[in-house]
């Protein structure tokens, strides 16, 4: 039996001119040309913080989920500094968790609904599914946008609404990677999550560990921008960067005829975010002048998977002249960086 999705395939295969399609995903992320980032070259400046509340008062929580969030809370205030944790007094002080059948889509296992301030989870997910949406609570708030009648979901470093979207990939990398570092026992099965995971864990390296979750939690996308023109990247380059990790976070490991043969389009952005985090990463090394650059440079690239085999398909992830052409492009600019501070 053909599948939906290969059957969408077919449609869209005749067609021609249509190169992706992806069923079930956020309406603007349907197309290819979605990506193109039409409009979209600029972040908002970070939400200013309101404090509602002080502190979270798991009482109010559903019984049911009670002690996984007195845990989440011990855990959370433990790690991270109580005026980062605005976002999360002020929502789960006010939020409805509950297990729902019809609201959560087949293909996963919860979400969170910022404009509603609401969790839902499958009654088939695992404790660290919560941990997961309890994450994107933490960091998330709305902003009235001053130019449109639209409000502004700003979720860790995602900012979007109906019209627009920017951050989604790295947002949901940083998520998992937040997770497995403070509190799942288990990793996730997902392939993608665990992928773009990788790809925030070694952003974070190029950050901080520190500034980048506060960048997070308080939902900062703005200070994130800043962060990495300090690192020397253009500001399209860091928009290129959040794009390509929207991208690989819509397609990568997905199976279908499309995606099979759009492998070198898939494989052109997953090189370009490497090669941009050991940039990023190497001039900051060379900026601060580190007496052991070249070794903490070799334990990052380390780090990146060569070769990813997604069933019958390998991704080149990285090779050595991608490696090397970064290398290079930091130590030039780092050049250029040198003779405008010495002017
Ligand atoms: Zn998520």
């Amino acid at each position: 039996m053909l599948s939906a999705d290969i059957i969408v395939g077919i449609i869209f295969a005749a067609i021609g001119s249509v190169i992706y399609y992806v069923k079930k995903e956020k309406k603007k992320y349907k197309l290819i040309k979605d990506f193109d980032l039409d409009g979209v070259n600029e972040v908002i400046i970070a939400p200013r913080l309101e404090q509602k509340y002080k502190e979270a008062d798991a009482n109010k929580i559903n019984t049911l989920f009670r002690a996984h969030v007195k845990r989440f809370i011990k855990i959370l205030e433990e790690k991270i500094p109580k005026n980062f944790l605005q976002n999360f007094y002020n929502n789960i002080n006010e939020t409805d968790i509950a297990f729902s059948l019809e609201t959560v889509p087949k293909n996963l296992a919860g979400f969170y609904y910022a404009k509603g301030n609401v969790i839902r989870l499958s009654p088939l997910a695992l404790a660290s599914a919560l941990n997961h949406e309890l994450l994107h609570l933490a960091s998330s708030c709305i902003m009235v946008d001053k130019n449109s009648p639209n409000h502004i979901e700003c979720v860790g470093f995602r900012q979007g609404n109906d019209t627009f979207e920017i951050g989604r990939g790295i947002n949901e990398g940083y998520t998992v990677h937040l997770d497995r570092k403070y509190f799942s026992l288990f990793k996730t099965e997902s392939r993608r999550y665990n992928f773009m995971a990788t790809i925030a864990e070694l952003m974070e390296i190029v950050i901080g560990d520190k500034k980048m979750e506060e960048l997070y939690f308080t939902s900062n996308l703005y200070g994130l921008h800043s962060e990495l023109l300090n690192k020397c990247a253009s500001s399209d380059e860091i928009f290129n960067f959040l794009n390509d990790c929207d991208f690989i976070y819509c397609f990568y490991g997905k199976d279908n005829i499309f995606i099979k043969s759009q492998k070198d389009e898939i494989e052109k952005r997953i090189q370009r975010i490497f090669k941009f985090l050991i940039r990023s990463y190497y001039f900051n090394l060379l900026l601060k002048d580190d007496k052991d650059k070249e070794n903490k440079l070799n334990n990052f690239i380390q780090k990146i998977p060569r070769r990813k085999i997604l069933g019958i398909r390998v991704y080149n992830v990285i090779n050595e002249e991608v490696i090397k052409e970064a290398i290079s492009e930091a130590k030039e600019r780092y050049s250029h960086a040198e003779i405008i501070s010495i002017r």
